[in-house]
């Protein structure tokens, strides 16, 4: 491997490490703070053994994770043993038992599987659904005993209070699992207003929609898988200490090789020195050839010392140098399939999953050298920041699904008042950013006109009722010496002002 493809290599993994770092966010505040460390050391440029050194803390921590899903496992298995139980704890209708036996194998078989989590429940629902909707007589029949029929007086209350309990105990177990499925941050409202639902009620006939709410979060939850990053990292960090070794092994043997031969230099010149002034000091021939012949075998076998010294470092250097060349070719060939792989994960770090756009990350990257061609060509930019209003009732109204539909929708309108060169992110939660390139102020406030009007005018389909949503937008035009983030926060208070002149308004900061 050539130096530069080396450096190029190495370029393209530490921007990797970086950019899919931030797919582990979110999960686990101290792994968190030593991704972000990574992602540091990465960026600025830090030696191999710096790298290392942050690789290798972040080594437990993944482990930690690992562990921290095992146990998340075994708690939604647990959930839904109990849910089970509690269901047929519940005296007025009969579970169908055999869905419920082929419902227990399923979890047997899959509960590990976090993928399968949503489904699982869903069958749990299915479960809970079919003994709640029996007819009256198929329930009568199923329970109907002696001694209830004796006691039949008391029948309908003892069957509400016992409703009741299990829903209130059916809620606590659902709120338990939402309390140890460690959720991303972004969902905490939901899980507040989903728990608050769960232990506010206590009717078992609202347990279906509650449920279905509980599957919603774990599918947003699971969507969001460590495992393959995990891997990912813990491959790479292997690469890194083994390159790492080969090449510090190799410059010892090289310096302790350079080392020797100087030794020998000293040692031979100082053998040469002295028989030089020996013989000086000698005048009969006799003597002369016995010192003549005593200093040759001390210096011969000074050289055959140095020779097989010399040959031993030198099938040791080979040795190492053999296995660095193919600890090398070995990664050269990863490379490419890692290449590839880094290719989809940077990608992917770069898209947002639910409306497909470029993320917040894309428009840090985007920004900064737009903002510069901008400025160097003189040419103009201007900046939309557009947040969907009153959101929340959205998602509190028609449920979390309907706002992600929301979600995808509304940046549809907006793209449909946009020119081709236009370049839209979603920032975040329900806020989006518009760069306009060559668009002079009063061309971007007429554009975001277009865009709050195009949003406006459609009117959404929530369950079959026809909703309105409108949008504020903020907008700024990049002044001559001006850097991305004061031309994002000028545009953000526009958008501020824009809400508090009543929303459904674009505002505009030249
Ligand atoms: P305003 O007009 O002031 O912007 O009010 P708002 O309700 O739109 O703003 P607020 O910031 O109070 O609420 C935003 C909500 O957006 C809260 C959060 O739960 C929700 N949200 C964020 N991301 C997503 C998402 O990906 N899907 C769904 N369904 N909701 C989301
Ligand atoms: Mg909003
Ligand atoms: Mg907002």
């Amino acid at each position: 491997m050539t130096e530069s493809s080396s450096d190029k290599l190495i370029e393209v993994l530490r921007k990797a490490v970086s950019r899919t770092s931030m797919l582990a966010e979110g999960n686990d505040p101290e792994l968190d703070s030593v991704v972000r460390q990574i992602r540091q050391a990465m960026t600025k440029g830090a030696n191999a053994q710096e790298i290392q050194d942050v690789l290798n803390n972040a080594e437990p921590l993944l482990i930690k994770s690992d562990e921290a899903q095992t146990n998340r496992a075994k708690q939604v298995r647990s959930t839904l043993q109990e849910l089970i139980d509690l269901l047929e704890r519940q005296t007025s209708k009969r579970v169908p038992q055999s869905e419920k036996k082929q419902l227990e194998a399923q979890i047997r078989s899959n509960w590990q599987i976090s993928s399968q989590w949503p489904h699982l429940l869903k069958g749990f629902l299915t479960l809970a659904e079919n003994t709640l909707n029996q007819s009256e007589g198929e329930a009568e029949q199923a329970k109907s005993s002696f001694f209830k029929r004796i006691f039949n007086r008391n029948r309908d209350a003892e069957l509400k209070t016992n409703d009741q309990e299990i829903m209130i105990q059916i809620s606590h177990t659902l709120a338990g699992l939402m309390n140890n499925l460690s959720l991303p941050s972004l969902y905490d409202e939901d899980i507040v207003d989903l728990k608050r639902a769960l232990l506010g009620n206590n009717n078992l006939q609202q347990l279906p929609g509650l449920l279905d709410e509980v599957i919603n979060l774990i599918m947003i939850a699971i969507g969001k898988t460590q495992e393959s990053l995990t891997n990912y990292l813990t491959q790479l960090n292997k690469q890194l200490a083994s390159i790492n070794e080969s090449i510090t092994t190799s410059y010892h043997s090289q310096k302790s090789l350079s080392e020797s031969r100087e030794g020998f230099n000293t040692k031979l010149q100082m053998q040469v020195e002295d028989t030089t002034q020996a013989i000086n000091g000698i005048n009969d021939l006799d003597s002369l050839k016995t010192l003549i012949n005593d200093r040759l075998s001390t210096i011969s076998s000074t050289m055959t010392e140095y020779k097989t010294q010399m040959q031993e470092q030198e099938k040791h250097s080979t040795q190492s140098i053999t296995s660095l060349k193919n600890k090398v070719t070995r990664m050269e060939k990863d490379s490419v399939s890692l290449r590839s792989m880094l290719k989809e994960r940077l990608a992917q770090a770069m898209t947002d999953s639910l409306t497909d756009l470029p993320n917040r990350t894309a428009y840090q990257d985007t920004i900064l050298p737009l903002c510069k061609i901008m400025q160097k060509t003189k040419k103009p930019i201007c900046l939309a920041v557009c947040d969907i209003d009153f959101f929340k009732k959205v998602n509190d109204t028609w449920g979390h699904l309907a706002g992600d539909k929301v979600l995808r929708l509304v940046p549809k309108q907006i793209r449909s008042a946009l020119l081709k060169e236009d370049l839209m992110f979603r920032y975040g939660g329900e806020e989006f950013v518009i760069a306009f390139p060559n668009t002079t102020f009063a061309q971007a406030i007429e554009r975001a006109e277009a865009i709050r009007l195009a949003v406006a005018k459609t009117p959404f389909n929530m369950q079959g009722e026809p909703v309105s949503i409108s949008v504020s937008i903020g907008i700024a035009e990049l002044k001559p010496q001006e850097d991305p983030e004061s031309l994002f926060s000028r545009a953000d208070k526009q958008l501020y002002l824009a809400k508090e002149g009543g929303r459904n308004k674009v505002m505009g900061d030249k």
